[in-house]
């Protein structure tokens, strides 16, 4: 499960309205990107989804249940962002578990989502080392793993990849892919790299201030982009 319903939804930020009425339907398990500019929205409207910035106006649901006052706890989504935030001084191993262990999870169970999680992300010889032992992509996955673990309804992710080099951008970009027909699960992917939003995604969301521009599949996108900023943006010959 993870249908997830915005309806309405706005963001002002004191007198500043950043998200204007955001109405998107995504389906269970659909992978959906949200492209555009610096500054559109794009992380105001995930950390909206996710919890992390109270929704102003609108209604969020996630399997036909209003959500839109619940804590992040509460939500059953997960996010994983461009800084890993990993615990410097704990082993992989106790990164990937230490969200079950605040939870109050056995062992027992920490330790079976811990390893099915190294063996989906190819982290199994790594869970002994500290994060600063590992290279930046292995890093990355370890805060996939952080949140695998905990068997969320959705992913969330706000530009995961900006941090690391070309080749491993393109490599860790193959892995969500492959991540998301493993898991089966609903993504919401936040990036501003247009050829990221291209290869990953079902539809993309071109948001540009805090509007939606268009909503497609790439080809869609591409082949009939509604206006001259989504084709530019796109990179499409309209
Ligand atoms: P993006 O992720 O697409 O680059 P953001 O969602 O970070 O865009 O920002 C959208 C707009 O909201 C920007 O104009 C930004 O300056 C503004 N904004 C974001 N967070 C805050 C905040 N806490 N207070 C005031 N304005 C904010
Ligand atoms: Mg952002």
């Amino acid at each position: 499960m993870g249908a997830i319903e915005l309806d309405g939804i706005e963001k002002w930020f004191g007198e500043v309205q950043v998200i204007k009425g955001i109405d998107l339907d995504i389906a269970d398990g659909e992978f959906i990107v949200f492209v555009g500019p610096s500054g559109c929205g794009k992380s105001t409207l995930l950390r909206m989804i996710g919890g992390l910035e109270e929704i102003s106006r609108g209604t969020l649901k996630i399997d036909g249940r209003d959500v839109t006052s619940h804590p992040p706890s509460k939500r059953g989504l997960s996010m994983v962002f461009q800084s890993y935030a990993l615990y410097p001084h704990m082993s992989v191993r106790d990164n990937m578990g230490f969200s079950l262990k605040s939870a109050g999870a056995p062992k027992s169970e920490i330790d079976e989502k811990v390893a099915e999680a190294a063996r989906v992300l190819k982290l199994g010889d790594f869970l002994d080392r500290r994060p600063k032992a590992l290279s930046g992509g292995q890093r990355q996955r370890v805060a996939i793993g952080r949140s695998i673990v905990r068997d969320p309804t959705a992913f969330l992710f706000d530009e995961p990849l900006s941090n690391l080099d070309a080749a491993l951008r393109v490599e860790m970009r193959y892995e969500i892919a492959k991540l998301h027909q493993t898991l089966d699960a609903t993504m919401i992917y936040v990036t501003h790299d247009q050829v990221e939003a291209m290869t990953l995604a079902d539809r993309i969301v071109v948001l540009e201030f805090g509007t939606i521009a268009q909503v497609g599949t790439p080809r869609e996108l591409y082949s009939r982009p509604a206006n001259l900023f989504v084709a530019q943006f796109i990179g499409s010959p309209a």
